[in-house]
């Protein structure tokens, strides 16, 4: 379980991660995968955050 500080709780709470992916270019432009991450506050359900990943297609 992911534990992020949810703004809306003012506390550390569990996290629900939900990812998607997505085919996007690189600088090379050369397809990538990428994969975004959402976190949502578990309690509340706000939206608090989002991460990129970016991974090579093989
Ligand atoms: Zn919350």
């Amino acid at each position: 379980m992911v534990r992020k500080f949810c703004p809306k709780c003012r506390t550390i709470q569990n996290m629900n991660v939900s990812d998607f992916k997505k085919i996007g270019k690189d600088k090379n432009n050369k397809d990538i995968e990428v994969i975004i991450k959402s976190y949502q506050c578990s309690v509340c359900h706000i939206f608090v955050q989002s991460e990129e990943d970016k991974a090579p297609i093989v």
